[in-house]
């Protein structure tokens, strides 16, 4: 405060301990009505954390939201420089300077409105894309859902009983399929994938590449479960095998693939060690007792972390994975105990170890984690640095037994940090990789749609808390396990979750852009298309002005990343909220009574 209070323009500078917090909100709000203001700098977080906050709260202080400038001294300063607080402390008077400078030169702006088009297209056909497509046509929209494979339903329609509900995952499937092809709003293109996107927010043309042919159509009309009227009018057919249809937003739902080990990672490729799907797969198929190969299985070893949290590779917590194989572990002890009533006999006796680094069994599902240890499984902790290692037992011209002289395919060498470090030698029939989920081969997608990718592979959204399933890509929203690993419940909470924030934005008709886009003036532009060569968006046009050729940005297709403006070679370009006089005066703003050392 005492190295800006004093800034030309400045009328109020003050501290407060949470900013954002309704209570300083409302001091701000005081301040800028008793004094008149018409414009604030708000030092604190990022601001992507908190620009909506500060601009509602000065649009009801009456100030132009535009007017406010977010300077972030936390992230890109104290946290960054926690080694040096007089440095960090300097770095932020002079941040804060180049806000106010910025700020001085604000004008007043307007958002720029856009009709929307009240069709979605949903891609991916799972239980998240399904359940959104649903959501969608229930409330009125026109959708068009589009999946890769043949079939609907992803991995849930591979899946009998699921926790914690307890559902049967393929009649899951097949009621949310049924009642999907009833619909008369929605219609379904399967063997399709999303290929390119023109046009801008509320307003996209996409095109789908059909595989085996033509969409198909929506079955009839189920009035029990509709509202009426959302335009399903047949797509245009622009070529043999792409489809365009319309569309004023697009939600992503494409879902994740399972980790795949490498031959000899944990045994993987050793008769009797098998990912966790194909051992759910395997427990699912049989009746009566487990065998594998025709042998009863008698002792099964769960390896945890398999593709997970590696120092190299996939950094990253699964979530799901932990409880999936407690589940899958009450799954064979309730078949076993079941198949021994069923013969009038005592059950036969199944031991089944589990080998993690750490159970994350969160929620709810740690009673799944109570169950299972009360049946008799064993947990075994091992360290991060020594993984269990995984053999054929007859290696050696020996076969593992277990204390009742019982032969077994497998060995599982593992230390027990929980008995302090003991190596233990497990006898298995079967070992069981308990896999993650990684993200899909989705290049073409990504290109089509410039959907942003985090460095772990997933989409990435705009804010995990404050705007989970927006992207950067205006109208364009992701949900399920295509951003994160996730259940199926969170999958489809997570896909309702974007069929609010459609129907947010489609169902009034219109909607607010930011007005912080680039603008050209026609008399400096001589067209030469360097603009629209840098721009990600295609956002310039060539049109005809005062008897000559110069660019027009589409201000509903300019996000106002900037990337124009330097390679202009007549310096016609500005951005609004960062023109280049706002940016020189930042400049002047950081630069000014530099130390001697500084200097
Ligand atoms: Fe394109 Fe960015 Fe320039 Fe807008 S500011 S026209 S999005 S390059
Ligand atoms: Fe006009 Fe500049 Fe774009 Fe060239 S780069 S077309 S001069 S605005």
């Amino acid at each position: 405060v005492a190295a800006v209070k004093d800034e030309p323009g400045v009328v109020v500078a003050r501290t407060a301990m949470f900013t954002c917090s309704d209570a300083t909100q409302q001091e701000i709000i005081n301040d800028i009505q008793e004094q008149k203001l018409d414009g604030i700098v708000v030092a604190s977080c990022s601001p992507k954390l908190h620009t909506f906050t500060f601009r509602d709260m000065s649009k009801r202080a009456g100030l132009n939201p535009y007017e406010y400038s977010q300077v972030n001294i936390r992230e890109q300063c104290s946290w960054t420089h926690t080694d040096d607080k007089v440095g960090a402390t300097e770095k932020a008077a002079r941040l804060v300077r180049a806000g106010i400078a910025r700020t001085r030169l604000t004008q007043p702006l307007e958002p720029i409105v856009v009709e929307t088009i009240p069709k979605v297209v949903v891609v991916g056909g799972g239980v998240a894309g399904m359940r959104a497509a649903l959501g969608l046509a229930e409330i009125g929209l026109a959708v068009f859902l589009v999946e890769r494979e043949a079939d609907l339903g992803g991995w849930v329609a591979g899946f009998a009983e699921m926790y914690p509900h307890g559902k049967d995952g393929r009649a899951l499937a097949t009621r949310l399929e049924e009642r999907i092809r009833r619909h008369p709003g929605i219609t379904v293109f399967t063997e399709a994938e999303v290929v390119g996107k023109s046009g801008s927010f509320g307003n996209y043309e996409v095109s789908i590449r059909v595989g085996q042919g033509r969409p198909e159509t929506a079955g009839p009309d189920d009035t029990a479960s509709q509202t009426a009227g959302p335009d399903t009018t047949a797509p245009e057919t622009t070529g043999p095998e792409t489809i365009t249809v319309e569309a004023g937003s697009i939600v992503v739902a494409t879902g994740f693939d399972s980790y795949e080990p490498e031959l000899g990672e944990f045994g993987y490729g050793l008769d009797g060690v098998l990912t966790l799907p194909e051992f759910k797969r395997h427990v699912e198929a049989g009746e009566g007792p487990l065998s594998y190969n025709g042998k009863p299985v008698r002792t099964i070893v769960y390896i945890y972390c398999v593709g997970s949290r590696q120092p190299e590779g996939n950094e990253y917590c699964s979530r799901y994975c932990c409880t999936a194989a407690i589940h899958s572990s009450l799954q064979v002890a309730a078949k076993t105990a079941s198949s021994g009533a069923a013969a009038g006999a005592a059950a036969p006796r199944i031991s089944q170890y589990h080998l993690y680094r750490d159970v994350r069994s969160y929620g709810k599902y740690e009673l799944l984690y109570n169950e299972s240890r009360e049946k008799g499984d064993l947990y075994l902790r091992f360290p991060d640095d020594e993984p269990p290692v995984v053999a054929e037992a007859s290696v050696g011209g020996r076969v593992a037994t277990d204390s009742g002289g019982q032969g077994h395919r497998l060995t599982v060498t593992t230390r027990d940090l929980l008995t302090g470090g003991a190596e233990l030698v497990i006898p298995a029939d079967l070992v069981v990789l308990v896999t993650g989920m990684v993200p899909r081969g989705n290049d073409e997608l990504v290109r089509a749609l410039k959907l942003p990718v985090g460095n772990d592979g997933f989409f990435n959204e705009i804010h995990p808390k404050l705007r989970p399933v927006e992207t950067v890509v205006d109208g364009v929203l992701i949900c399920g396990a295509c951003q994160s690993p996730k259940n199926s419940a969170e999958a489809v909470a997570s896909g309702l979750a974007a069929v609010t924030q459609s129907a947010s934005i489609l169902k009034r008709g219109y909607a607010e852009l930011d007005p912080l886009i680039a603008v050209v003036d026609p008399n400096a532009c001589e067209w030469c298309g360097l603009c629209l060569e840098a721009c990600p968006y295609d956002a310039p046009r060539r049109v005809e002005e005062g008897g000559k050729e110069v660019a027009f940005i589409d201000r509903a297709a300019c996000k106002g990343c900037g990337g124009c403006v330097p390679v202009c070679p007549k310096d016609a370009i500005d951005l609004l909220g960062y023109t280049d006089a706002q940016i020189r005066a930042m400049i002047d703003g950081l630069l000014q009574e530099l130390t001697p050392c500084q200097t």
